[in-house]
């Protein structure tokens, strides 16, 4: 059988650059597209000597085009941590709807099975916990995260629209707060803030009170998860995430033990429409995919120290957004 040709756009991010990884050991050919908004080519450098591998620096909001067969695509591509798309919210809305949309016609006109890289920030604020794929979501569109929340919810439904109307194979996943090696030690997300801040020997910055619960994925976990879905004939959209839920302020307890520090944690304010609570119901994911993660919080935070711990000092002192 002839090698499957995937395209994977936001392939210099953090998710984006496992998939990579992923997909090339499982003997595809993949076409890594990233314009470098929020990523680094660091991610992917290793794999730039594989014939196997490609790369396009391009801005999947504008016309993409791909030379030869494309049998999937995973769209990726999208600032995802709160201070990098409250800091370019106009190119965020345009990669959810036009490079969403630019996308769909390429895997339309390929023949493409296309997956989407949709989010739990689609519940927004949610009053239900957990959350089911069935729960609508409680979203502001015209709040600071609404740029995000609302990109990702017109990206769900264009793909919907592309598989009920033009019978495009399509896959829909909403991922849950994901942490693992390659995330951007300033990307503003609470794990990287939190170990920054205890490699610097400074306190650690708990928004609020503290009282608000997320609920964190190790990376190969959801890698997988991903995997089997691409995989599968599921076209609804399906959380992939770890459940084990905790408060952000035991997540900060925990992070000064892990890394032996005495830091104390300091409050600081909460920002606007900071979603209280969130944890997947992965019933669907198990009973479709067999999928459920495996990586426990202590394992997982363990390696993901480790590989903050050996980036060059000047990095790690580097704390500007
Ligand atoms: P990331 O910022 O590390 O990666 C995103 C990548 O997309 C970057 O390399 C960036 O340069 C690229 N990109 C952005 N706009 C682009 C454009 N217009 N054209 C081409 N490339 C562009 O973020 P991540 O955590 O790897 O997130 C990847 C995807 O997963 C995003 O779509 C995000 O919304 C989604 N997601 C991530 C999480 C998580 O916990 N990491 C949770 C939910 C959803
Ligand atoms: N958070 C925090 N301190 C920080 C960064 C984030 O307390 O330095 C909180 C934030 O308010 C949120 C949670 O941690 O309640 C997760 O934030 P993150 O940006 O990682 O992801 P998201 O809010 O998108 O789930």
């Amino acid at each position: 059988m002839s090698q499957k040709r995937i395209l994977i756009t936001g392939a210099a991010g953090f998710l984006g650059s496992h998939l990579c990884d992923r997909f090339i050991k499982e003997g595809y050919h993949v076409i890594g597209m990233d314009n470098l908004i929020t990523g680094d080519l660091r991610n992917i450098e290793h794999l730039f000597k594989l014939t196997n591998f490609e790369f396009y620096h391009h801005d999947v909001s504008k016309f993409v085009h791909v030379p030869g067969d494309l049998h999937y695509i995973l769209h990726f591509a999208s600032p995802a941590s709160p201070i990098d798309y409250l800091k370019i919210p106009i190119q965020t809305l345009k990669v959810g709807s036009l490079g969403t949309h630019n996308l769909l016609g390429l895997a339309r006109s390929k023949k493409a099975r296309m997956l989407i890289a949709s989010t739990s920030e689609v519940y927004g604020d949610p009053t239900v916990n957990p959350q089911p794929e069935e729960y609508w979501g409680n979203v502001n569109p015209v709040g600071p995260r609404g740029v995000y929340d609302e990109a990702k919810r017109f990206q769900e439904a264009i793909t919907m629209a592309y598989h009920t109307f033009h019978g495009l194979e399509t896959r829909i996943v909403r991922i849950f707060n994901t942490y693992g090696p390659r995330m951007r030690l300033n990307d503003g997300r609470v794990l990287p803030a939190f170990i920054g801040q205890a490699l610097r020997g400074e306190p650690l910055t708990v928004f609020g009170d503290g009282s608000q619960t997320r609920s964190f994925c190790y990376v190969d976990d959801l890698i997988d998860g991903i995997y089997r879905l691409l995989h599968s004939d599921y076209a609804q959209p399906m959380n992939i995430g770890n459940p084990d839920e905790i408060t952000i302020k035991q997540f900060g307890e925990e992070i000064i033990k892990l890394t032996g520090t005495d830091q104390e944690l300091v409050c600081v304010p909460l920002p606007t429409d900071d979603p209280k609570q969130r944890r997947p119901d992965i019933t669907k994911a198990k009973d479709i995919l067999g999928w459920e993660p495996k990586v426990s919080r202590s394992e997982g935070l363990k390696v993901t120290y480790d590989y903050f711990k050996s980036l060059p000092e000047k990095e790690i002192q580097h704390k500007d957004f």
